[in-house]
């Protein structure tokens, strides 16, 4: 008897996978590494090899349906990937291939926004009908779910808060313009910014971390601004203030009940979160601000596993 969904979420080193149940109780997970040869060519075949060899799922009989994941941008009615960079896709039907090799009803979406919505299914969103959801991770990426559906946009660009810019005088982005949130609220933009910081004072604590280390990270500097170092103090206030003014210009898009803060920064504490709570209703319209909350998200990583699964369920319940 059909009773599994699998959820499935691609990344650009690993790929991760769930058996969940239909309410999206996760029975078990596992990955594999992303086999990036020959542009990702044998990624699918892997895939379902790997699916095959779960002790649920020898039956392929046992599974309702697959949900995947896929970084770049997707085309989640055909399933096609448009361009996948860090994996090497391009224009690549990967709902089609998976469908044809597991006779299985498949749905594709890109990765931020099942994370999105595995967070809104059994996370932190709660089932909210508008919500937006921030992942701060080595890259900053987005979903937004207004009135109850993901936005997928006209071409599978919608949601890309991390590329709303905050700063046309700011760095370079690598989508070829200039000073997207990306730049700044991304790991690679905080530690660009603190070995900015560390440029002009170059006695301070930062300075000589960065000595004793050779490199720093986004956890060097959320801890050295805990201990009150002034440097990281500054970068962090910029960042929180940044965030605040593309999460207030979203917010006037899509008049949001909840704001999710997800990925790796979310392991911050919760003046993390205070701070960009103020730095949001600073740059907010009154009534949007007064009404939204922002919380931490809180399925870490398996958010993009468990929302993978509800694009099954989803389509399923319609059906
Ligand atoms: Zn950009």
């Amino acid at each position: 008897m059909s009773k599994y969904i699998v959820g499935i979420d691609i990344g650009g080193t690993k790929v991760k996978f769930g058996v969940l149940s239909i309410e999206g109780e996760i029975l078990d997970k596992w990955e594999i590494d992303t086999d990036l040869n020959d542009n990702g060519a044998y990624i699918i075949e892997e895939v379902w090899s790997s699916i095959l060899h779960h002790r649920l799922l020898t039956d392929p009989g046992s599974i309702l349906g697959i949900g995947v994941g896929a970084p770049g941008f997707v085309d989640a009615q055909t399933g096609n990937v448009y361009e996948a960079v860090n994996i090497g896709w391009k224009d690549f039907e990967l709902g089609e291939i998976l469908r044809e090799k597991c006779k299985l009803p498949v749905y594709v979406e890109n990765d931020a926004n099942i994370a999105a919505l595995g967070e809104n299914w059994r996370g932190a969103g709660n089932q909210a009908n508008d919500l937006i959801v921030v992942t701060l991770g080595t890259g900053v990426g987005g979903g937004i779910i207004a009135n109850g559906e993901i936005l997928q946009g006209d071409n599978g660009t919608a949601g890309e808060i991390g590329h709303i810019v905050i700063d046309p005088q700011g760095y370079a982005c690598n989508c070829g313009r200039t000073g997207c949130l990306d730049t700044v609220a991304s790991a690679t933009g905080i530690v660009r910014q603190a070995l900015e910081e560390l440029a002009h004072h170059p006695t301070g604590k930062l300075a000589v971390l960065y000595a004793e280390q050779g490199s720093l990270s986004t956890k060097d500097v959320f801890k050295l601004a805990e201990e009150g170092d002034q440097s990281c103090i500054r970068v962090i206030a910029r960042i929180t203030d940044m965030l605040g003014i593309a999460l207030a210009n979203a917010a006037a898009i899509i008049n949001p009940s909840k704001i999710l803060i997800g990925g790796g920064l979310s392991q911050a504490g919760s003046w993390f979160l205070t701070d960009i709570r103020a730095a949001f209703i600073k740059h907010s319209l009154a009534r949007i601000g007064e009404i939204t909350q922002i919380e931490y998200a809180q399925l870490g990583n398996d958010a993009g596993i468990i929302g993978a699964a509800y694009l099954v369920r989803k389509h399923l319940a319609i059906e």
